[in-house]
C-alpha cells in the first residue's frame, strides 16, 4: 500500500509568500539600514494585524512565548495562576519564569480546552489569574471561564496561539478576557518566520508592553523595569506583511484538506474526532485525531505511517506536568483526562499544499490496519 508516496510528508510545512514579494520588501531596509527597534515595517504589520484580528489593542513580539512571558509580567501577578497541563512547553514555562506558580486543573474530553466545570475547586486565595489554552484551534468555554474570573477577581490571559484569526459568534476572538496570545512561528497557521503578539484589553498595559519588549527602558537615561528583549524585528514584520495577504487563501485550502480526513476518519468505531462548533470560524489549524479502542493504539498508528514515511506529531505527548523539569512537582495523575489524551491523539500532517491524494493515502494506511 502506498507506493506512490515516495516523498515523506512532514507533519507541517511552512507557508511562504512567493519569493518575489518578499525580495520586493527587502529593498527598502537597505536604503534605509533601520533593521529592528520599532521600523515602519513593524507599525504597517502592527496595524494590518490590529483589522485582521479585529482588536483595537495589540503589542508585536520576536515570538509568541517572549510575548506570554511579558504580558504576564506587566500585569504584575503573583501567587497561583491555572492553567491547562495539556499544552505546549511554552504556556507553562511563561508562568514559571514570571515566579508564579502554575496549578494544573484537567481538560474536558470533548475539545481538550480546559475544564470550566473543574477550574473552581482549585482557586485559593493565592490565585490571581487563569491561562487558558485553544487547544488546536478549538475555543474554550469562554463564558464560563469569564464568570468564574469574575466572581473571584481574577486575571484571564489567553494562550491563543492556535487561533489565528479565528471568529466565534462572527467576532474575532482576540478581545476575549485580558489578553489573547498569538503566535506567529514557522510552522503556525500564519507566520512571521518567528514572531507573536498579545492583544489587550486594559489600554494602559500597552506602554508597559512596550517598555518590557525593550529592556524597560523608559528614555534615554532611565530604566524603570526589569524588561527583556522582546522586540520583532524588521525581516519577521516584512515576512507577516507578506503572508497576511495569503492567509485566507492558506486557510481555506487547509479546510479542504482538514474536510477530507473527516470524510474519511468521522464516524469509524476507535477514532475520535473533535467536533465542529457552528459558532466558531475555524483556522483548521491542526487534524487531531483520538485512537481510543481503535484496532490499534495511538503508538502503532503513529509507526505504521512513519514505516511509509509519513511524520505525525504526538501533540501533546506528555503532558506539561510530566515533564522531567517539572516531575518532582506535580502528578500527571491530578489530570488523568489530560494523561489519558495525551497517549491517544496523533495530530495528522495538515498544510495548505497537502495533496488531496496524500490525504487519501494516509487515511487508507489508518483504515487499513488490522
Ligand atoms: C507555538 C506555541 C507557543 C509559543 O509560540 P512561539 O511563537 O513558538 O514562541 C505557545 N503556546 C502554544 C500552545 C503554541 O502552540
Amino acid at each position: 500500500m502506498n507506493e506512490k508516496m515516495q516523498t515523506p510528508v512532514a507533519v507541517t510545512r511552512s507557508s511562504l509568500p512567493p519569493l518575489e514579494e518578499y525580495v520586493e520588501m527587502l529593498k527598502p531596509l537597505w536604503e534605509s539600514a533601520w533593521l529592528t527597534n520599532m521600523g515602519d515595517y513593524h507599525e504597517t504589520f502592527k496595524q494590518q494585524l490590529k483589522e485582521y484580528l479585529e482588536t483595537p489593542r495589540l503589542e508585536l513580539f520576536v515570538n509568541g512565548h517572549m510575548a506570554l512571558e511579558l504580558v504576564l509580567q506587566a500585569m504584575e501577578l503573583e501567587g497561583e495562576v491555572l492553567t491547562t497541563p495539556f499544552t505546549f512547553a511554552s504556556t507553562t514555562h511563561a508562568i514559571v519564569r514570571n515566579g508564579l506558580e502554575p496549578v494544573f486543573c484537567d481538560i474536558n474530553p470533548v475539545d481538550y480546552t480546559l475544564d470550566a466545570e473543574a477550574l473552581e475547586e482549585r482557586i485559593t486565595g493565592r490565585t490571581t489569574a487563569i491561562v487558558p489554552v485553544h487547544v488546536y484551534g478549538n475555543i474554550c468555554d469562554v463564558e464560563k471561564i469569564q464568570a468564574i474570573a469574575d466572581r473571584h477577581h481574577l486575571k484571564v490571559i489567553y494562550d491563543a496561539a492556535h487561533t489565528f484569526g479565528e471568529r466565534l459568534d462572527g467576532k474575532g476572538i482576540a478581545q476575549l478576557g485580558d489578553a489573547s496570545m498569538f503566535s506567529f512561528h514557522a510552522t503556525k497557521v500564519f507566520n512571521s518566520i518567528e514572531g507573536g503578539a498579545i492583544s489587550y484589553r486594559d489600554e494602559r498595559l500597552g506602554k508597559r508592553l512596550y517598555q518590557l519588549k525593550n529592556f524597560g527602558i523608559m528614555g534615554s537615561e532611565s530604566v524603570e523595569y526589569v524588561g527583556a528583549n522582546g522586540k520583532m524585528n524588521e525581516f519577521q514584520a516584512a515576512m507577516g506583511i507578506c503572508n497576511l495577504r495569503h492567509v485566507d487563501k492558506e486557510i481555506q485550502k487547509r479546510k479542504e484538506r482538514a474536510m477530507r480526513y473527516r470524510e474519511h476518519l468521522s464516524g469509524v468505531d476507535g477514532i475520535r474526532l473533535c467536533p465542529e462548533n457552528p459558532r466558531v470560524r475555524s483556522n483548521y489549524a491542526y487534524m487531531p485525531v483520538v485512537f481510543d479502542g481503535y484496532r490499534r493504539d495511538r503508538d502503532e498508528i503513529f509507526e505504521e505511517l512513519a514505516r511509509h514515511r509519513i511524520y505525525a506529531r504526538k501533540y501533546f505527548y506528555p503532558c506539561v506536568n510530566h515533564y522531567a523539569c517539572y516531575r518532582d512537582r506535580f502528578d500527571e495523575r491530578e489530570t488523568p483526562v489530560a494523561a489519558k489524551i495525551s497517549r491517544q491523539v496523533l495530530t495528522l500532517p495538515l498544510y495548505a499544499d497537502l495533496p488531496l491524494e496524500t490525504v487519501d493515502g494516509i487515511c487508507e494506511i489508518i483504515l487499513g490496519v488490522s
